[in-house]
């Protein structure tokens, strides 16, 4: 599979601060890519460089092969982008979308407004002005923008953020209905869990380096550390104990959280808690690590026993 986008040794300064600091990204064609972070990592600077938006330095930044500061415009004709911004709230949703389509240029406009509204259901609406819409409704508009040139990549900064579950839930399967129509889609995030749900990859950025980045199903699946949940009548000391034994918490339903290194067994474990710790165990299960427990380990700089840069 071919990359979109392949971002190369890319840093950013604004002024003396780093923002970026020597990123590499690959984006595959027909993906979903979630770029994760907290507050400040530097999505938004990421995705105002991809955009064209934003100038940078150092490194390398191509899509569809072009390098985007030398190319940007050609680009920008195959790419959609749904900015972290406002809308005007005075145009109805069809005006805002004709104005748009006539500062770009885009031919057989009303054909074209009239496709994405249909495309994110808003086609009843469009006479309204943007200022009484939902904010679903508003996020809708955006990625209507965003597809008015029916561009091959949608580049979307937050398309989920300030909106209800039952909006996110709309806004997620309509990026998943584009992504089989065949659209490649980066989107940047906060809220993990639900970008998992529709990620086929996922980058995780803090403090403007990649901490990780691959195939959704690869990052969990190859952690170096397994986590059960156990209850009874259990001796953290003696637990702690066992070499292998590499953390122990409480959770919120006040079970204990045993994790232990990935080439230990069920049966091991078990085994050991019972004969070697003397516990007695009412509730045993393995825990799968999920996206979230990615995401903390990694942007708390540690993930159980493990350094990160
Ligand atoms: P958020 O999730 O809060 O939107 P983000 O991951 O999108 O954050 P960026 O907006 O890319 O983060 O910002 C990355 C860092 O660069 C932050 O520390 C921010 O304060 C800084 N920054 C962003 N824009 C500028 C600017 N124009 N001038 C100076 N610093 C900036």
């Amino acid at each position: 599979m071919e990359n979109v986008i392949k971002i190369q040794n890319l840093s950013k300064y604004y002024g003396k601060f780093q923002a970026l600091n020597n990123i590499n990204l690959n984006v595959p064609e027909g993906s979903i890519f979630g770029y994760l972070g907290p507050n400040g990592a530097g999505k938004t600077t990421t995705l105002k460089i991809l955009t064209g938006l934003l100038h940078y330095s150092q490194g390398s930044v191509k899509i569809f092969d072009q390098e985007v500061k030398n190319h940007s415009l050609t680009i920008n004709k195959r790419t959609g982008f749904l900015p972290d911004a406002e809308m005007p709230k005075y145009e109805t949703i069809f005006r805002f979308l004709s104005l748009t389509g006539k500062l770009n240029n885009i031919s057989q406009r009303k054909e074209r407004i009239s496709t994405s509204l249909h495309q994110v259901g808003l086609k009843k609406l469009q006479n309204r002005k943007i200022g009484n819409l939902s904010k679903g409704q508003k996020q809708r508009v955006g990625i209507a923008n965003a597809l008015l040139h029916d561009p091959q990549l949608l580049i979307l900064d937050e398309p989920n953020s300030g909106l209800d579950p039952i909006a996110r839930k709309n806004i997620l399967s309509l990026l998943k209905d584009l992504a089989k129509e065949g659209k490649s889609i980066i989107l940047s995030s906060h809220i993990i869990g639900e970008v998992d749900k529709i990620a086929t990859n996922i980058a995780i950025i803090h403090r403007g380096k990649i901490v990780e980045a691959g195939k959704r199903h690869d990052l969990t699946k190859y952690l170096a550390h397994r986590k059960f949940i156990v209850s009874g009548k259990i001796d953290q000391e003696k637990v702690l104990s066992l070499d292998y034994v590499t953390a122990y918490t409480h959770d919120l339903l006040d079970r204990v959280n045993i994790t232990v290194s990935n080439n230990i067994s069920e049966e091991k474990l078990l085994l050991d808690l019972i004969q070697k710790c003397d516990s007695k165990i009412k509730f045993f299960s393995l825990m799968e690590f999920s996206l979230e427990d990615l995401f903390f380990a990694k942007i708390t700089d540690k993930i159980e026993g493990e350094d990160y840069p």
